[in-house]
């Protein structure tokens, strides 16, 4: 038990030590974020039918380069939905002391160490699942807090 609060407690002093995260799509520079549109918010905390967005939306047109945020490495594939869908793609990203999942990303690797900044993927085609929406990858943290300050 003890170990595990030093594990946490380094963890969140790497995460203030590590400042903010690097653009994540090209032709977003400032990590913008969804509002909303007729799918829903793109907020962290926002509702969405019955659920609560435990991540944040960062706009990102379809095709766009998706870079790495931070230094570290490809955990493993992320799939949103499990259902094969075109925007069903993703990937676990750990290290500088954040562990995230990107979705709706074609990556360019399922595992290895990507440097911040670095290209992780292409962002899937979401206009053809859903039609009108303000195009995003979708930024959750493992631990379902709000990655919003990191942006
Ligand atoms: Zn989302």
């Amino acid at each position: 038990m003890l170990t595990m609060k030093v594990i946490v407690l380094a963890g969140l002093l790497s995460i203030v030590a590590a400042g903010p995260w690097g653009q994540i799509c090209n032709g977003n520079p400032k990590n913008k974020v969804r509002t909303c549109d007729r799918h829903g918010c793109g907020h962290y905390g926002a509702t969405l039918l019955n659920r609560l967005h435990k991540g944040v939306d960062v706009l990102c047109r379809d095709g766009s380069t998706v870079r790495a945020p931070f230094s570290g490495r490809i955990v493993s594939q992320a799939k949103p939905y499990g259902n094969g869908n075109a925007v069903d793609n993703g990937v676990q990203l750990s290290g500088s002391g954040y562990c995230i999942l990107i979705y709706y990303i074609q990556p360019v690797k399922y595992s290895g160490s990507i440097k911040k900044g670095e290209t992780l993927g292409r962002m899937l085609p979401m206009q053809k699942v859903y039609p009108g929406i303000q195009s995003h990858v979708h930024i959750q943290n493992c631990n379902l807090t709000d990655p919003t300050r990191y942006l």
